[in-house]
């Protein structure tokens, strides 16, 4: 029987015949997706798909990029956020 935890969606199985003969099933974690822009849906770059434990051990400036918005809006959406609040002033 498989254990509880596997029959989760965020465990990949893969079925492998040993050299016995065997057909065996192989478990792997599966990897969290991108994240993505707040506007427009993009993944954004810089982020790394970790799972949230390892993601902790990062260091601040390894998590997102350092820059206004950074980790929330991709780069055209940042300068389109900027220039709006710019101009409304
Ligand atoms: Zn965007």
């Amino acid at each position: 029987m498989t254990k509880p935890e596997y029959k989760s969606g965020s465990w990949k199985k893969r079925k492998l015949k040993v050299p016995g003969g065997n057909v065996k099933t192989h478990v792997k974690r599966v990897r969290p997706k991108s994240a993505k822009c707040g506007v427009c849906g993009k993944p954004l770059h810089g982020i790394p798909r970790l799972r949230q434990i390892k993601f902790r051990g990062l260091a601040k400036t390894q998590k997102r990029p350092e820059r206004p918005y950074g980790g929330i809006l991709c780069s055209n959406c940042m300068r389109k956020t900027i220039q709006k609040k710019v101009l409304q002033i």
